[in-house]
């Protein structure tokens, strides 16, 4: 078996340190070759450290200095760069076959493109490159000839139950699992005193701020419908969310004659991280499996759309299409942010996007171009909203 050379975009973050694990326990055929990072140095250099990379690369240009003088000090001779453009590049090139795609938010888009364009093997985390430009992404993928892991536990079942995501006919719907986060089952009138460390406080997975929040708002499965839809290639009206607060099933597929597949695990992102790297093989990822005895019971309930509208509100950007998703997901992003430093509260995030998707309506979408512009134009939107809110 050749060695895979994998380059670890969002290192210093969660899914990051799941795949340096699952890394670090296959020496003969898994090596990290490229990690990247946006701003911590410190970090970046710890694992430098422990994984001796070829390359370092911050994105934040204040860093570069610290990273180069960094690694030197330590006696190592990975190279290190800054900027998109120097991890785009790295991406493409020889330097790795194989790549984590794990930066948070919009900022994964290019690394992700220039992988799917260069025929990567692509472990794809970044699930907002998708809801982005998630037809444009897919569009490069299949012309690069990429190969795209999803990693996003529920798409990574979606996935092993249906490999080959080109030969799916007979799949009548796919059922999204959500654990419902840290307030299931509240209110909304409950809601709006939340703190951002309630928030983040996820009952069952162990994640970033960003996507802890987006967990607690719902918006994260609205994320994951539009993944699913580019994806598998699924309509919204045949994506059914279901809320299962054991989370170990991940997911589960139906079929016209009554099949229903699903895949069930422990929560831990290691496990669908090894199936991106082995497949079609399965490699140890150091999670154990199911004692179904121990877990005893699954339960299933609807989601509360009223209590949680961000939900709905990815539905109708996803049947709205053309630059709807991407204004969804860049008004999210700027509510999260602004949620997480305390300028606005938590039903502040579900109502700055729907009031951002109402004043920047869709437009049809075939460029890379004109979908940045919409998320800038999201952006500058929500931030004036922040401000006026705050
Ligand atoms: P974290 O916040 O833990 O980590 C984010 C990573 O992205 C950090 O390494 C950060 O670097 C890096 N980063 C941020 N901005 C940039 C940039 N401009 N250029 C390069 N790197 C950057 O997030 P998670 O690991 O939780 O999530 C990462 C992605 O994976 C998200 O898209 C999320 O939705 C998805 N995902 C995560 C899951 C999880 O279990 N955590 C599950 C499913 C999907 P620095 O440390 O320097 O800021
Ligand atoms: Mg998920």
């Amino acid at each position: 078996l050749s060695m895979r050379r994998v380059a670890v975009l969002g290192a210093t973050g969660s899914i990051g340190a799941s795949a340096l694990d699952v890394i670090a326990r296959h020496p003969d055929r898994l090596r990290a070759c490229v990690l990247a990072a946006g701003s911590n140095v410190a970090a970046l250099l710890e694992l430098c450290r422990r994984h001796v990379p070829e390359h370092a690369v911050i994105a934040d240009a204040a860093g570069f200095v610290a990273l180069r003088d960094g690694l030197r000090e330590s006696g190592l001779a990975t190279q290190a760069h800054c900027g998109e453009e120097a991890l785009d590049a790295l991406v493409s090139g020889d330097a790795c076959d194989t790549v984590v795609a794990a930066i948070v938010g919009a900022a994964g888009l290019s690394s992700t493109l220039a992988a799917a364009h260069a025929g990567k093997r692509i472990l794809l985390a970044n699930k907002e490159s998708l809801v982005l430009a998630g037809e444009l992404l897919m569009q490069a993928a299949h012309a690069g000839g990429a190969t795209i892991v999803p990693v996003d536990s529920e798409h990574n079942a979606i996935f092993q139950c249906l490999p080959d995501a080109h030969a799916h006919a007979g799949l009548k719907r796919i059922l999204l699992t959500a654990s419902g986060g840290p307030f299931r089952g509240r209110r909304r009138e409950e809601l709006g005193a939340v703190t951002p460390e309630q928030a983040v406080a996820h009952p069952k997975w162990s994640m970033g701020p960003k996507i802890s929040v987006d967990s607690a708002t719902l918006m994260n499965k609205g994320l994951e419908v539009i993944e699913a839809h580019h994806l598998f290639g699924v309509d919204g009206d045949r994506i059914q969310v279901l809320v299962h607060p054991q989370s170990l099933v991940h997911s589960l597929v139906e079929f016209i004659d009554g099949s229903t597949l699903a895949q069930l695990g422990l929560p831990d992102m290691r496990t669908a991280l090894a199936v991106g790297f082995g497949w079609p093989e399965r490699m140890a990822s150091g999670v154990a499996g199911l004692d179904m005895l121990t877990h005893g019971r699954l339960d299933f309930e609807p989601p509360d759309l009223e209590a949680f509208p961000c939900l709905r509100l990815a539905f109708e950007a996803l049947a709205a299409g053309g630059t709807a998703p991407a204004v969804l997901n860049a008004a999210n992003e700027v509510a999260v942010s602004a949620f997480l430093q305390r300028r606005i509260g938590f039903l502040a995030i579900p109502a700055l996007v729907e009031d951002t998707l109402a004043a920047l309506p869709s437009t049809p979408a075939t460029s890379l171009a004109a979908l940045r512009d919409a998320d800038t134009r999201a952006r500058r939107h929500a931030d004036q909203s922040v401000a006026a809110r705050a």
